[in-house]
């Protein structure tokens, strides 16, 4: 008989959020939609909550009023007023820390320490972005030649909202993906609608009471749960949508640009990655095993920036793998909910009925399983953390994003860091990497050599509030986080007046 939670106990707070009826959010009230889909434990597959869903119509209605909050009361706010909610949101958001850290191991399957910390960064980047807005700038530059022949003048730049800014996430990381583009659109001024993961709905919706309870105005923050080719379609689509912001799958980003054409909206993507990591030969390894473990396992690998193409120089190659099998191996699968947990399940049935497929073909091609490799026989998508070595560029599991805990492992000869990088450059993505060496020259030259937005240097997927995160290639198009996550939703407008 499988216990919900597999019997750990959850907060008051979330028993009773769990037990409401989950509406969608529409200028300021949480109203009915017209359809529902069901959200499971992926640690359990027991059903946690029925949730409404929309599609066209009632995107359309959440763009009306948030193009209603833009052009009234949220574009009316002073600079000082915007701040101010803000830091409240930060405020009602860390008061509510275990309802939003509980919501999303059970919703997600994550562990509760990761949880744990993606709320508290949250809570810190509502804050970061609402000190942002006092530092929203623009320039004075020269006036035009033509202009400044015939009079005195004097040329500035205003930076000033995009407008309505469409927002669509994926499910690995739900409450994270939905604050870092939550927070830098509200501190710019833009008002949005919001479309989550209809693999985890929940705690979206808890963060769109917090929003009520901060006091926002009605219409700022809309929320549209629903199926991606509906309700994503749709706002991907609007007319009334200024900028969309994405972050999904590579092949749902090109789904989405296209829908962008319409009235050619602004478009960022946060999409795929299939992240090099390169251990050299002097690397430390006490720092180099645990560090490359998690770089492919933290998420059970359900993590855009996963460094899961491992390239181990020959020198260091049996070493790493022995400790890299150990460390697999020592991990613990489990409820999110149990403190013990070190990695969670899968999102769901059919994603790791797609992992084992890339497990089972990697076994028939015959590449060496170091560890893993199969399910854990328990109810839920447990798939233990696995590892092959003596694969190469070529195949599925060094080329493809898998999104599990799948580690591919190609040994290098060679020292020629040129020869290393074409390895690692042979990709079409390009969001993550990292370089494992005691010589920071080598490090340094490497890094440089790496064609990836994010690189880290002995660490892997270092990634903070007020650091620019994105991706070259196919992984993406502009930055989150940081300065250039807020710059992502302003335009600039440049004024000359003759004096
Ligand atoms: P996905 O592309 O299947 O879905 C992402 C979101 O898009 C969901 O809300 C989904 O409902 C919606 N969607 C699906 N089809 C749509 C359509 N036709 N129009 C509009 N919206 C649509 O991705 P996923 O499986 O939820 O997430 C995993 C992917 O996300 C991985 O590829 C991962 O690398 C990527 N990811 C990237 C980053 C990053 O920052 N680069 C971060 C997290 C996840």
């Amino acid at each position: 008989m499988i216990q919900p939670f597999d019997g750990h106990a959850i907060s008051p707070e979330t028993t009773a959020f769990l037990g409401q009826t989950h509406r969608l959010l529409i200028g300021g009230e949480w109203v009915d939609g017209s359809g529902e889909l069901v959200t499971r434990d992926p640690a359990t597959g027991l059903v946690l909550a029925r949730f409404q869903t929309g599609g066209a119509a009632e995107v359309d209605q959440a763009v009306t009023a948030a193009r209603a909050a833009f052009e009234g009361p949220w574009g009316r706010m002073t600079v000082a007023e915007r701040t101010a909610m803000l830091h409240k949101l930060a405020q009602v958001m860390d008061a509510n820390a275990t309802l939003l850290t509980e919501l999303d191991v059970i919703d997600n399957g994550m562990p509760r320490f990761i949880a744990g910390l993606t709320t508290a960064n949250c809570v810190e980047m509502v804050d970061y972005y609402a000190g942002a807005v006092m530092r929203i700038e623009g320039t004075t530059t020269a006036p035009p030649r033509h202009i400044a022949a015939e009079t005195e003048a004097l040329t500035y730049t205003l930076r000033e909202p995009v407008g309505v800014a469409g927002q669509i996430v994926p499910w690995n990381v739900p409450l994270s993906t939905a604050i870092l583009k939550l927070a830098p659109a509200l501190a710019a001024g833009c008002t949005v609608v919001m479309k989550p993961s209809e693999e985890t709905p929940l705690s979206v919706l808890a963060l769109g009471q917090m929003v009520l309870d901060a006091g926002l105005p009605a219409g700022v923050v809309n929320i549209i749960n629903g199926v991606g080719a509906e309700a994503g379609q749709a706002l991907a689509e609007h007319p009334g949508v200024d900028k969309i912001s994405f972050t999904g799958s590579t092949a749902t980003g090109r789904r989405i640009v296209q829908a962008a054409l319409g009235n050619l909206k602004k478009v960022s993507l946060e999409l795929g990655g299939k992240s090099p990591v390169v251990v050299m030969p002097d690397a430390d390894l006490s720092l180099a095993i645990p560090g490359v473990a998690m770089a492919t396992f933290f998420l059970q690998g359900q993590n855009c920036m996963a460094g899961t193409r491992i390239f181990a120089h020959a020198a260091i190659h049996d070493e790493l793998m022995e400790g890299l099998a150990a460390f697999a191996g020592g991990m613990t699968l489990g409820h999110g909910l149990d403190f013990a947990t070190t990695q969670g399940p899968l999102i769901s049935v059919a994603h790791t009925e797609k992992v084992m497929g890339y497990i089972d073909r990697a076994k028939a091609d015959g590449l060496t399983l170091v560890a893993g490799g199969e399910r854990l026989q328990r109810a839920g998508n447990f798939v233990k953390p696995t590892i092959f070595t003596g694969c190469d560029n070529s195949m599925p599991l060094m080329r493809e994003e898998i999104f599990g805990p799948v580690m591919a492992v190609q040994k290098i000869e060679t020292d020629d860091l040129d020869a290393i990088a074409a390895l690692a450059n042979d990709t079409p993505y390009g969001l993550s990497g990292s370089v494992w060496t005691r010589d920071l020259s080598t490090a340094h030259r490497m890094v440089k050599r790496i064609r990836a937005g994010h690189v880290s240097i002995n660490c892997h997927g270092a990634v903070g509030t007020n650091i620019p995160f994105g991706g070259y290639g196919q992984s993406g198009w502009g930055r989150e986080f940081g300065q250039e996550g807020l710059d992502a939703y302003l335009e600039t407008k440049a004024v000359t007046a003759r004096l």
